[in-house]
Parts: C-alpha cells; structure tokens; sequence
C-alpha cells in the first residue's frame, strides 16, 4: 500500500546488539492530515462572513454621530471583537500554509539588516514611542530563506517583545554569529518569563498569562508561526529568559543558509 506509513527505531543494547522496531502511523498520519484539512476550511470559511460584518460595522461606525452613544460604544466593541477574530482567522490560515506545502519555492537572497529595518519600523509604530527599539548588524553574511516567511516570524517576535515586555523596556533586533551559523535575534529587558513555561510556548494557544494575551491582541500562535517557519528553514528557536530579567529569542540559521556577501554572486554556503 502506497499509503502506508512506517517508522523505524533502531535501539542499541550494549556492545553489539540492536533491536530494530517498526511502527504502522498510517492512522495517525490520516488523523492528523484530517485535523489539518479542517482548520484550513474552518478558516477559510469564516473568512466571508468576517469580511461582510467588518464592511457593516464600518459603515455604522461613519455615522457614529447619528447613533445614541450607547450604540455607538457597541459598534466600537464588535468591531473590535471583529478585528481580533480577523487576525485569528489570518494567523490559522498561515498555519496551515505552513503545515501543509513543502516551502522553499519562494527562497531567495535575503539582505538581514533591510529585515531588521522594516520589523523595526513596524514594532516602533506598535510601541508609539513606549519602548526604544534598535536594530545592530554584527554578522556579514546574507541569508537565504523567503522573505514573507521571516519577516512574518520577525515580527512575531518584535510584536511580543513590544506587547509583553512592559513600559520603558528596550529591546534589541540583531543578526549575528552564532555557534554552527548565525541567527536573528530579538532581545528584551522586560518583565520576562518564568523558565517552567519555556518548553510549552511554542504550543498552539499557550499562553502565560491567558486574560492579558487578550487584552494585549495577540492571537495566541504567534510563537507556533515562528516555530514552523524556522523548520521549513532548517532553522531553530531557542528561548532563554527569567522571570524580571528579560526574555531573549534567538532564531538559529545552519552555515548552510548563509550568504556570502564577499562573493560577487551570490551563493548558499554549502
Ligand atoms: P500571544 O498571541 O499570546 O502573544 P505567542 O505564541 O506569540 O502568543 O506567545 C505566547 C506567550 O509567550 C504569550 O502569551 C506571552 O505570555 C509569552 N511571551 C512571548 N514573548 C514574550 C516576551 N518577549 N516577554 C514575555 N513574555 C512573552
């Protein structure tokens, strides 16, 4: 059967014996194909009926002035409400993206330091001047992934920075060597994370502090977004922060997906 998915594990015992086992995940494999496929419809069906309200809810949000103030506040909190619904459905939908197509189509030369800039940018907007937020450049090479990819998971990152750390707070967006290659990196001075919660962040929905996530719109899987864009990039996430101490957030690229700037073509280090 063509279908049929195995996994093998190869156990060693001792000096010169290896157990060799077979596992049939055809049924899981399905399982979670079906769970995939599911989400990605869900979302993509509410995606119309999303569009209808927020159209609605903006023309009565325009004649706000004609409306007693006690609906007035109400169009305000659906269409609040709408929004963050929106960017659930987004953040599902790019998920599943993620989780379904191989990737590595739309892979090109990416320059580090005109990434940093633009998430900079966008992070200084979200901040409204709350936090300071500096971009440095210590590594020379260039790196080959897509760029909506990283620039998606850089925000990610960015925006959790600006979101959690807290008033006053700076925060750092680097390129720079690290051990095995180099890696983007978005480092805060905030109010950080306890280390219990570390292994389970990048979890669909998990959230620390469940009511303020809210509050503070995210979505609840941005760090799985982030998660899944470095996979398809060979990449990893390491995540080191303590509770009053910051949190730091170090996106790790093999040499392999390096660029050298030094040569006159561009080439991937190989
Ligand atoms: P959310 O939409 O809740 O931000 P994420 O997956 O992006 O979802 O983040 C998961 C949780 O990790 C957040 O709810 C928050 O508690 C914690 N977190 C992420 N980044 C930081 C940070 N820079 N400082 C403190 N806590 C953070």
């Amino acid at each position: 059967d063509e279908n049929m998915m195995l996994q093998f594990q190869i156990t060693l015992y001792g000096d010169d014996e290896r157990l060799l086992m077979a596992r049939d995940i055809t049924r899981l494999h399905r399982l979670e194909q079906i769970r995939r496929d599911f989400v990605a419809n869900v979302s993509h069906e509410l995606r119309t009926p999303l569009t209808v309200l927020t159209g609605y809810l903006e023309t009565y949000s325009d004649m706000a002035d004609m409306l007693p103030p006690r609906l007035g506040r109400g169009i305000e909190q659906m269409q609040g409400q709408t929004q963050r619904m929106q960017h659930l459905v987004e953040d599902l939908l790019l998920l599943s993206r993620l989780e379904n197509d191989q990737g590595g189509s739309d892979h090109v030369h990416l320059d580090p330091a005109s990434l940093l800039s633009a998430v900079q940018r966008d992070a200084q907007a979200l901040s409204n001047g709350r936090q300071t937020i500096e971009v440095s450049i210590e590594d020379s090479h260039g790196l080959w992934g897509s760029e909506k990819e990283i620039h998606s998971a850089l925000s990610n990152l960015a925006f959790n920075a600006v979101r959690y750390a807290g008033d006053d707070a700076h925060i750092q967006l680097r390129w720079r060597s690290c051990q095995g290659g180099a890696c983007l990196e978005v480092e805060d001075d905030g109010e950080g994370i306890d280390p219990r919660h570390i292994p389970r962040l990048t979890e669909r929905f998990y959230r620390v502090d469940k009511g303020r996530s809210t509050a503070t719109g995210g979505t609840g899987l941005g760090l799985a977004i982030v998660k899944h864009v470095l996979l398809r990039h060979e990449a990893r996430l390491d995540i080191s922060s303590q509770l009053g101490a910051g949190a730091t957030f170090r996106c790790v690229f093999p040499t392999k997906r390096l660029v050298d700037e030094a040569a006159n073509d561009a080439h991937v280090n190989q």
